[in-house]
């Protein structure tokens, strides 16, 4: 039999140093290749002209490069484009490009499904599969990254990058650090670390680890003030409530001067949008550097939730303010594709919805 190859889009630069090393070859390898793959896009060994043609041949012999494919791949009306991974015979997840005038953002997915089961996200619905490879999360910013043409425009198009597609990132820990470390990397996609951004639930012992081993900001999906409503709306609340979430996102920004924690949270109407849910947030969070992002509810077919009024969302906004927080409503974009936030559902084999993962 055999021995599968290794993709080199599974490893990061310790990584591709090691399996070098292993091949008898020096360290710069790992720099030679990494350019190949990320600054070219080259997944052909034989095109790689600074290597001898005997170490082509080994690598060809005993690696691939192998980003998954590309199955579906959409432009909406507003500029932003959703693309269909495609990573087995039986699953897909989306990935999505939403360009601005002062960026681009890329926002990609870490699972299969997720098996977290937050009330208002159509990914939920899919239940669960697996976790994604390294390969298969760096791989959504290599095609998008071929596709939108970003390296031959001399200026990048893709600016920022955001865990904030299908899953639970830090249920997928292992994976999504070596993947933002690649993003990251001058020698990968060369993102600045500020711009790449993980986006949890609250996963909360995994938030402590988060901080020794990795420089990503972060996103923390909220939607509600208190235990009570929290419960119901991100399960996940019942095992780390707000008290024990908000310390960990204390810990994750103390010491780090200029970062700050962005709250993600969807606007319901009638069920997280009053005022008095407004004051309470703001009393929340008001002693942490942070940024508000409103979410306008998203519908998907199913759905009992209802999007806030024009009004309630100016209300809310006005009421955190008010209190000196930063707040960005989030323009709804690409919804004429269900590429907007919530409506990422791919295709999923569920295996039945597990209960949460929670330990990772
Ligand atoms: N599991 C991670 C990563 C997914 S991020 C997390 O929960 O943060 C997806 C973001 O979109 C989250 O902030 C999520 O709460 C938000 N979202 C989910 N469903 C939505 C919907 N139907 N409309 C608008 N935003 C939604």
């Amino acid at each position: 039999m055999t021995t599968p190859k290794v993709n080199l889009l599974d490893l990061d630069r310790r990584d591709l140093e090691g399996f070098f090393a292993e091949m008898g070859e020096k360290a710069f390898r790992a720099t030679q290749i990494m350019k190949w793959i990320y600054h070219e896009g080259v997944t052909d060994f034989a095109a790689m002209t600074n290597l001898s043609k005997a170490l082509r041949e080994r690598l060809a012999e005993r690696a691939e490069i192998r980003p998954p494919a590309v199955a579906l791949d959409q432009a909406s009306r507003d500029g932003s484009h959703k693309w269909l991974i495609r990573l087995d015979s039986g699953n897909c997840v989306e990935t999505v490009f939403i360009p601005e005038p002062d960026r681009g953002t890329l926002c990609i997915s870490s699972q299969i499904g997720c098996p977290l089961d937050c009330s208002f996200c159509a990914t939920a619905q899919q239940g669960f599969n697996r976790n994604l490879g390294v390969a298969e999360i760096v791989g959504q910013v290599w095609r998008a990254s071929r596709l939108l043409g970003d390296r031959r425009n001399g200026g990048r198009l893709i600016t920022n990058i955001v865990l904030m597609g299908m899953g639970e990132p830090l249920l997928n820990f292992a994976n999504v650090v070596k993947a933002t470390d690649l993003m990251q990397d001058d020698l990968g996609f060369g993102i600045s670390k500020r711009r790449v951004t993980l986006s949890t639930a609250g996963v909360v012992p995994a938030l402590y680890r988060l901080k020794d081993v990795s420089e990503v900001s972060l996103a923390v999906s909220l939607h509600a003030p208190d235990d009570e409503l929290r419960n119901q709306l991100v399960p996940l609340n019942r095992k780390y409530p707000i008290a024990e979430l908000l310390a960990a996102c204390r810990h994750y920004i103390a010491d780090k001067p200029h970062r700050r924690i962005t709250w993600e949270y969807v606007l319901l109407d009638g069920v997280n949008d009053s005022e008095k849910q407004a004051r309470a947030l703001a009393a929340l969070i008001q002693d942490i550097p942070s940024k508000v992002n409103l979410i306008p509810f998203n519908p998907f077919p199913g759905t009992r939730h209802r999007r806030s009024g024009p009004a309630a969302i100016a209300r809310f906004q006005a009421v955190l303010m008010a209190h000196d927080l930063t707040v960005v409503t989030r323009r709804t974009r690409g919804d004429d594709i269900a590429a907007a936030c919530g409506q990422l559902a791919g295709q999923v084999q569920a295996r039945g919805r597990q209960p949460a993962r929670l330990a990772s």
